[in-house]
């Protein structure tokens, strides 16, 4: 008999997990959320406090976050550590993680200091990286094709669903509007020639993503595209969704939502059909590849600092990676969500899957052999 806690009651991903374990296994049981000793834990990601797990002699635990994987899901942190890799190993940094400088606001030490009187100053870190100086060097770049200045899009580090996203070609002006902001910042390449859908749409791919507590890396075989409702604009870059392929972006400001895919997402057998009848190629063939490479590279590049090897507990931990595609099918890394939602209609689905590849192997319950479909493939 096995236990396990749910202390993150806002999770979709692991209700349905939890629902899968109480509805298909009598071996697992629900304990009340605090208690101390326990098999398995489905955490609140911030408040997660590792140090905590692992000391109940003879008790494995399993917990649904690896620690430290913060290095991949901050946008600042992603771009820091991949410099960090490659500068070390002497080698470039794959194209496929956009060209990126990390901008940190100039007065940020000036807005802490005028913190409401009594508020207790914020430790001051040792030196913030900023590498505006080596953006204003890059910033008379043209694009090889088009010759007209390389575009750049400005993402803030921990921020999400398409907020105080800033896309220009003028590179001072995305530092000034930086400058007023009070966190790090991305300025990133700009992919201004993506691979368009039909009625010429922009979109971005998620993909689930595994990493399971002996450090294998699996891909969920379904993923989606998350599709604009608004044909692509290459000239007015200000014209948010057809840009930026967010879906709640889309459903709250385009009046086409939902018109072309339902919910704006489109599958991939969907997306198969569309690359074999526009460019007679496969999903498989052209695109998977590489994202599989790049997501095994992205963990092997972080495996030091994020392993839980001598460790007293272990870890999985479900990825979301965002991908955008450009016009000669090469697909970009644009950045690594550590607590992704999943579309409604693969919940069940990916539950099960959760169950029978991150948590099964630790703890073997009656049930492993019929559990069925399995959507996750090593990779
Ligand atoms: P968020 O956390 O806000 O979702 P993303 O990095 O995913 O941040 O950016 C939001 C959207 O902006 C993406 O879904 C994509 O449509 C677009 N986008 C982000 N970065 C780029 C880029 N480098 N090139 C082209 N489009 C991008
Ligand atoms: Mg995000
Ligand atoms: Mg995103």
């Amino acid at each position: 008999m096995y236990g396990f806690v749910r202390r993150d009651i806002h999770s979709s991903v692991y209700k349905a997990v939890s629902k899968y374990l109480l509805d298909n296994d009598e071996d697992w049981r629900k304990l009340s959320p605090n208690v101390a000793s326990f098999h398995l834990m489905f955490g609140e990601r911030n408040k997660l406090q590792f140090g905590r797990l692992g000391h109940e002699p003879g008790l494995i635990q399993l917990v649904n976050y690896y620690r430290g994987s913060d290095v991949i899901c901050r946008k600042t942190a992603l771009v820091r550590v991949f410099k960090e890799f490659y500068t070390t190993s002497a080698k470039p940094i794959p194209k496929w993680l956009p060209e990126s400088f990390i901008i940190c606001p100039k007065d940020i030490a000036k807005s802490m200091e005028s913190a409401a009187p009594g508020a207790r100053p914020l430790p001051r870190r040792v030196s913030k990286p900023d590498e505006r100086k080596d953006l204003l060097d890059r910033s008379t770049v043209l694009n090889k094709t088009s010759k007209k200045p390389v575009v750049w899009i400005a993402k803030s580090s921990s921020g999400s669903k398409g907020e105080g996203i800033k896309i220009s070609p003028d590179v001072s002006e995305l530092v000034k509007f930086i400058d007023q902001q009070t966190q790090s910042f991305v300025i990133q390449r700009y992919i201004d020639n993506p691979l368009l859908l039909e009625e010429d749409r922009k979109f971005d791919i998620r993909c689930w993503v595994l990493l399971e507590a002996n450090y294998n890396v699996y891909l969920y075989e379904e993923g989606v595209l998350r599709t604009a409702s608004e044909s692509y604009q290459h000239e007015n870059l200000d014209d948010v969704t057809s840009h930026l392929t967010n879906h709640c972006l889309q459903k709250e400001l385009s009046a086409n939502f939902g018109m072309y895919e339902e919910g704006n997402e489109m599958f991939f057998s969907s997306f198969d059909r569309y690359l074999r009848s526009k460019f007679r190629v496969t999903l498989d063939a052209t695109i998977l590849p590489q994202i599989k490479e790049i997501v095994k590279t992205v963990f092997k590049i972080v495996k030091e600092r994020i392993s839980t090897n001598f460790l007293g507990y272990q870890s999985f931990q479900l990825f979301g990676f965002d991908f955008v595609v450009d016009d000669e099918l090469m697909v970009y890394l644009i950045e690594i969500n550590g607590a992704p939602a999943c579309a409604k209609k693969l919940l069940p689905d990916l539950a099960r899957s959760l169950v029978i590849t991150a948590i099964d192997p630790v703890f073997p319950t009656h049930k492993v052999h019929t559990r069925g479909y399995n959507g996750f493939h090593k990779i």
